[in-house]
């Protein structure tokens, strides 16, 4: 048994980190129709508040100083120049229905089924900076049978209502909270819990199906050294996408805590899912801290090879299979964007649909790296270790990287120069890296029917290496 000393020290030592706490409590209505929230601040308020949608305001009913009658309006930002010392906000949003005025970037608010969806940037009035000692905390008084989705982490509350402790990203990142009657699964994967929760549909989208799709993949992404990249996740899927595909559209985002939400078509066989790319890419995007969109190009090329990659690791499809559609990829991103520099085409991608440009061009590049660290070290360094070792030093994630600073640290990590040559080689080039040497090293022609190996021993194991084996191991097994 332990000291009661010690078990105090403990617990001295755990709410002395708790420094400045700003306290949010958030109510909703049984009808999911009205957030009412009470802020309360540690010490002095923040100068103003401010919430990242251009349509909060719109959003927003009567916003007061607690103790006082007279409604503060918002100009943009909220003044807090009359709440005292300790003092405390109340103000309520209405989510009854979306609000697309000035906003351009898509739906705040969507109700999904009976559930509902929102981005935090529609209702969430916050500081704009939080000190290295600041934080704030989020609890959430739900209706009977109502649970909440958020990306932030999760903290223990004697209450039973749910507590969440944002963290330090930027107040703009995009994040999403969702209310409803889903029962929040927690999915225990390589060192991490994964809170998902899947929203209302109609047909209603299998649960368990969705979790079990949710852990293959995220286990696919957790071999790739051993553990998932990230603490903890909130992941949303949403039925009612249409499309032919499973998961046809989804993507990654890191207000708070990483998420991944993805939209889903759920009268699809479950078996396309597991056969789909999506949920591995999605996933493998937090390999990475957050890339500035200026070098998406960098994000996009993990995903995208490692969706290959990964899923030819865990069975989901042959080493040939991966081959060839990282191969047609090469092609599809050579055919685009021509004349333009990888950095222009990673500009104009939304405007000119340069995607399998940026996409692909990334993971050629991704490739060539990985390939280059096996030779020079003999196989004890790879992309896969590279990444452990980045992912080991403990990169700072409340902040947006450029491609060029995650390089640098990556050759910092691997001590090589490895990463810095391919980015000044290609980043600036108009033409889409040469694969000849990296092929001639893999031992991969492109024949007439598509990809065909070589029987050379040594090109064998490279290939092997990379497709079957993941990162390198000793003989022993664990
Ligand atoms: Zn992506």
């Amino acid at each position: 048994m332990a000291p009661v000393s010690a078990v105090l020290f403990l617990l001295t030592a755990g709410t002395a980190a708790a420094e400045r706490l700003h306290k949010y409590t958030v109510a909703v209505d049984p009808e999911l129709s009205t957030l009412s929230v009470r802020a309360c601040f540690d010490g002095f308020a923040p100068a103003t508040l401010s919430a990242e949608s251009l349509d909060a305001t719109l959003a927003l009913t009567d916003f007061r100083v607690e103790g006082s009658h007279k409604a503060i309006e918002p100009s943009g930002s909220i003044s807090l120049k009359s709440v005292p010392e300790n003092g405390c906000v109340l103000y309520r949003v209405d989510v009854s229905r979306p609000i697309r005025q000035h906003d351009r970037t898509g739906d705040k608010i969507h109700h999904v089924g009976k559930d509902l969806l929102t981005s935090v940037g529609i209702w969430f009035w916050r500081p704009e900076r939080l000190e290295a000692d600041e934080d704030i905390e989020v609890a959430f008084l739900l209706p009977e049978g109502i649970a909440v989705s958020a990306p932030w982490k999760p903290v223990a509350a004697s209450s039973g209502q749910p507590v969440f402790r944002t963290g330090r990203s930027p107040y703009d990142w995009p994040a999403s909270v969702a209310f409803g009657r889903f029962k929040e699964k927690e999915i225990r994967v390589g060192g991490a819990r994964l809170r998902l929760a899947v929203l209302d549909g109609t047909p209603a989208a299998d649960v368990e199906q969705m979790q079990a799709w949710i852990q293959d993949s995220a286990q696919a992404v957790a071999d790739l050294y051993g553990r998932f990249p990230q603490s903890q996740a909130q992941i949303l899927v949403v039925p009612g996408a249409r499309g032919n595909e499973p998961a046809p559209w989804a993507y990654v985002v890191r207000g708070g805590s990483p998420a991944a939400h993805f939209f889903i078509n759920q009268r699809r066989p479950i078996r396309e899912f597991f056969d789909d790319w999506t949920a591995v890419h999605e996933l493998s995007h937090l390999l990475l801290p957050y890339v500035n969109s200026d070098d998406i190009w960098l994000s996009e090329g993990v995903a995208t090879y490692y969706q290959n990659v990964l899923r030819a690791r865990s069975g989901r499809m042959t080493p040939l299979d991966a081959w060839q559609r990282l191969h047609a990829g090469f092609v599809r991103g050579m055919d685009s964007a021509h004349g333009l520099t990888l950095a222009q085409a990673t500009e104009s991608m939304y405007r000119d649909d340069t995607y399998m440009r940026v996409y692909w061009e990334g993971a050629a590049m991704l490739l060539i790296a990985d390939v280059r660290l096996r030779q020079m070290t003999a196989g004890k360094q790879s992309l896969d270790t590279a990444l452990a070792a980045l992912n080991d030093c403990g990169r700072a994630t409340d902040r947006a990287w450029s491609a060029r600073e995650l390089f640098d640290k990556l050759d910092e990590v691997t001590g090589t120069g490895i990463f810095s040559e391919i980015y000044d080689q290609h980043v600036a080039s108009r033409n889409f890296p040469d694969l000849a040497q990296t092929y001639r090293a893999l031992g991969i022609a492109v024949g007439a029917s598509g990809i065909e190996f070589s029987a050379e021993d040594r090109d064998m194991r490279l290939r092997d290496a990379i497709m079957n084996a993941g990162a390198p191991t000793t003989s022993e097994e664990d």
